[in-house]
């Protein structure tokens, strides 16, 4: 710990304090992230171990790196510094301290395709993130670089996945896909609704959906998307009669929805925000997609 000088505090998440430091002799400037959570037993509590041990092993141009881990005491407890690459802003604060930049159309198809090959490299691991959201991805702004960060609810694929029950805090709900929301297994596809809600986000400056509770956020998404039938998700129509939801309202036009999104991104969106798990579009796919065809821009 001593090797590095502790500057200001850069960010606070659900688990961790996040500060900017400089490596006394490289002079390398890092975040480190300071774990609070530990269990019962004063071990680190599971997140961590999971983002340290997921995070050890990658290495992709558009995953943020680890580069140490430290054990410390202070005041006479133990505490864990993971030490990361440290990047200017998040994507949240970057949308709103620059925003005629976030909503220019190249940005946004710079910064989706660096979120996606991330999430390809990721998924192609087997590693499901679960918590994609605009803090969660990091950004250099001179270089409109992005990278994918906070592996702590990140799960490896063929570990049973907890279905989501209401209490358990796995994803930030606005972002969350719907077969989360509904109980169901789900795996990677999971993320690929969590970058539609994102891609969405960076055209219009904000939220797809804003609402603050499950029930209100299915709401929300029929009304966009109209209500699933055995047609678009077999599995969940039973649920729609437990809402309340009598009436089938037309899905609406995604077009008007992102209205300064191009119709290729249109298309690509709907991709993305496809009910069924096993009819969205996969990382790897969406790369491929014409939306990318043109320029996707240097820095
Ligand atoms: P939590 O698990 O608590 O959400 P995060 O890893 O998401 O922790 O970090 C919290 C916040 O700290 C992020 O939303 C971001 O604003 C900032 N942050 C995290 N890592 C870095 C980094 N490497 N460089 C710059 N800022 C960072
Ligand atoms: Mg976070």
């Amino acid at each position: 710990m001593e090797k590095y000088e502790k500057l200001e505090k850069i960010g606070a998440g659900g688990f961790a304090l996040v500060f900017k430091a400089f490596h006394r002799e490289t002079k390398e400037t890092v975040a480190l992230k300071k774990i609070n959570i530990f269990d019962i037993f004063e071990g680190v509590s599971s997140s961590t171990i999971r983002e340290i041990s997921l995070l050890r092993g990658m290495e992709h141009s558009n995953i943020v790196r680890l580069l140490d881990v430290l054990n410390t005491v202070e005041n006479g407890t133990n505490k864990v510094y993971l030490v990361f690459e440290h990047m200017d802003v998040d994507l949240k604060m970057f949308m709103d301290t620059h925003s005629e930049t976030a909503k220019d159309p190249p940005v946004i198809k710079r910064f989706l395709h660096q979120i996606l090959s991330g999430l390809a490299y990721c998924h192609s691991y087997k590693i499901v993130h679960r918590d994609l959201k605009p803090q969660n991805l990091l950004i250099n702004s001179s270089e409109r670089i992005l990278k994918t960060a906070d592996f702590g609810s990140a799960r490896a694929v063929g570990v049973p996945l907890t279905k989501y029950t209401g209490g358990d805090e796995i994803a930030t709900l606005i972002y969350m896909a719907p077969e989360i929301l509904n109980g169901f297994i789900y795996s990677t596809e999971a993320d690929l609704w969590s970058v539609g809600c994102i891609f969405a986000e960076m055209c219009n400056q904000e939220p797809l959906f804003n609402v603050s509770d499950h029930f209100e956020l299915l709401r929300e998404m029929f009304s966009l998307l109209g209500i699933p039938d055995g047609q678009t998700w077999p599995e969940v129509t039973e649920y729609c009669q437990f809402l309340g939801i009598a009436e089938n309202t037309p899905p609406k036009n995604l077009a008007e929805v992102v209205p300064n999104l191009e119709p290729a991104g249109v298309d690509l969106l709907s991709k993305m925000l496809c009910y069924n798990p096993r009819e969205r579009i996969t990382a790897f796919d969406a790369l491929k997609h014409p939306y990318f065809a043109s320029d996707i821009g240097g820095p």
